[in-house]
């Protein structure tokens, strides 16, 4: 691809309509967003801090003009590269653009800028008695833009869906610098095709978002977590049916594999039962008295289906303890092996047991350790190659291992992500599950939006080019863990 330069007389051309502090050149402050959670650091030509959401429509005309890539961040948590500016241009920061502007009890919706993270949208709508319920592990440091723009989803999916179900209505700036509202202000709306939602997930390969109408909840009055031992994991899958055979939708099902619970019993000792195979965290929220019912129906679902114990807590310390056995899984594999890949497959909910004995017999065949931990509501699997030995060898057999564990999932109607997105990291797999004629269909609709391809450039389908196949190969020589 031909792009643009930030050349000194373009950016004088910049400075006539966006005030100084906005535009930061010095490599300091390059550097400092130059990388995402993936850990390769690519550095943009400059970087535009919009402290006001009007200043993007300028950037983008200027862009425009002079063919310069414009590539969004939030937060920069992302797992798969989504905001590194791989063909150089600007890196736009939405990350100062941090207000909630509305919490609208009536109509039980926020108006909110890109950059707001997560968890303020979910503590300011508590304090109003109402529930912002996308709750993407980074929740803590994601922004509500980056989630948007990679359809994020936690373990509350399994009840209340992904980011998607939440967007009601998006302003965004066009790759041309015209802005847009996709989607009106109501909880329907069937006129003419949903460009929302084709914007929700698009990885800002089609437009940058400045402000969302997020819809609310009322805030559940109770929440209730237990954790379930099980023999093995076929056993804490068939929880799965039988919580809905029993007529309860737990608010998550989080699961840990037998070699994911060893891991983490060395690091928690006398937490988890010795013949502990198949770990449930499992959480109920709603109204007090439901709550009460649904916890103690999960746990006799639990008992009858064989689980070795039932653990309980309502919340504060102990409930913060429970889910410290799913949570200390990434630290202690990142701790206890020299190498670790972490994929996010998902499949669907009656071939998570087959996904993980064909994961544990494609990792013997590797001669590596294969484990699987995720949210099992929704069929999505943290699948983990790890080695102990940090040598090319090993790298060579990890990777082999990783190109079988992807093609198994969409094997079993799964897909190659399931809330990481493509980014630069999953591109050369997109054709696994993706066929020629729509991957075509996908970048006409790219051409469609963005015709001369300057919105976050080399994402989802550049892995042909030269730049995509550099930086894949960078990626590799440093895989550690995601
Ligand atoms: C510890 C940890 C746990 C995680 N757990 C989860 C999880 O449970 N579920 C999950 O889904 N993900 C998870 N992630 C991945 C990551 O947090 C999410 O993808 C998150 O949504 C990214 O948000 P961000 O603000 O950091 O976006 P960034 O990383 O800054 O950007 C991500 C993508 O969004 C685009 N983008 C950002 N803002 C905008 C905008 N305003 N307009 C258009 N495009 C934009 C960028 O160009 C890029 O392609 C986790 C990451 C970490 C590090």
């Amino acid at each position: 691809m031909d792009f643009g330069r930030v050349t000194d007389d373009r950016l004088r051309e910049l400075q006539g309509e966006l005030p100084p502090e906005c535009l930061l050149r010095e490599p300091q402050r390059l550097e400092a967003f130059a990388a995402d959670e993936l850990k390769l650091p690519v550095l943009p030509e400059l970087v535009v801090e919009a402290r006001e959401a009007r200043q993007v429509p300028p950037l983008l005309r200027w862009a425009a003009r002079h063919r310069i890539p414009v590539t969004a961040r939030g937060a920069g948590t992302g797992l798969s590269g989504g905001a590194l500016p791989v063909h150089g241009g600007v890196l736009l920061s939405l990350a100062r653009l941090d207000r909630i502007l509305e919490i609208d009890p009536v109509n039980q919706t926020a108006r909110v800028e890109p950059g707001v993270i997560n968890a303020a949208l979910q503590e300011a709508a508590a304090r109003r008695g109402l529930f912002y319920p996308p709750d993407p592990s980074s929740w803590e440091s994601s922004s509500l833009g980056g989630n948007i723009a990679h359809n994020a989803g936690g373990p509350r999916c399994v009840k209340y869906g992904v980011t998607r179900d939440w967007v009601m209505q998006l302003r965004v700036v066009l790759a041309d610098g015209s802005e847009a509202t996709l989607g009106p202000a109501t909880r329907k709306g069937v006129v003419g095709y949903s460009l929302r939602d084709l914007v929700v997930g698009s990885e800002g390969t089609l437009a940058v978002v400045t402000q969302a109408l997020l819809r609310l909840l009322p805030k559940p009055e109770a929440t209730r977590t237990l954790l379930a031992f099980f023999p093995d994991l076929d056993a804490a899958c068939a929880m799965v049916p039988a919580f809905s055979r029993a007529g309860i939708t737990p608010s998550a099902i989080e699961f840990m594999d037998g070699e994911a619970i060893r891991i983490v019993r060395q690091e928690l000792p006398g937490e988890l039962p010795e013949a502990c195979a198949g770990l449930l965290l499992l959480e109920c929220d709603g109204r007090e008295a439901a709550v009460e019912q649904d916890s103690l129906a999960i746990g006799e679902a639990c008992l009858e289906g064989g689980a070795l114990d039932v653990l309980v807590a309502e919340g504060g310390p102990r409930r913060e303890k429970l889910w410290e056995v799913r949570r200390s899984l990434s630290r202690v594999t990142r701790r206890a092996f020299a190498r670790k890949i972490s994929e996010d497959i998902a499949v669907p909910l009656d071939r998570i047991g087959e996904y993980m004995r064909g994961a544990r017999t494609i990792g013997r065949e590797h001669d590596l350790l294969v484990l699987g931990y995720g949210h099992l509501g929704d069929g999505n699997i943290h699948v983990n190659v790890l080695a102990t030995v940090d040598d090319s060898p090993t790298l060579q057999r990890m990777r082999a291992c990783v190109d079988r564990l992807l093609a198994l999932a969409v094997e079993l109607g799964g897909t190659i992500s399931g809330e990481h997105g493509v980014g630069v990291a999953k591109q050369p797999w997109i054709g696994l599950e993706l066929p020629p004629t729509l991957l075509d269909l996908q970048k006409r609709i790219k051409q469609a939006w963005d015709p001369q391809g300057i919105l976050n450039p080399g994402k989802i389908f550049d892995w042909q080019s030269d730049r995509a196949r550099e930086l894949f190969g960078a990626m590799r020589e440093g895989e550690k863990s995601n």
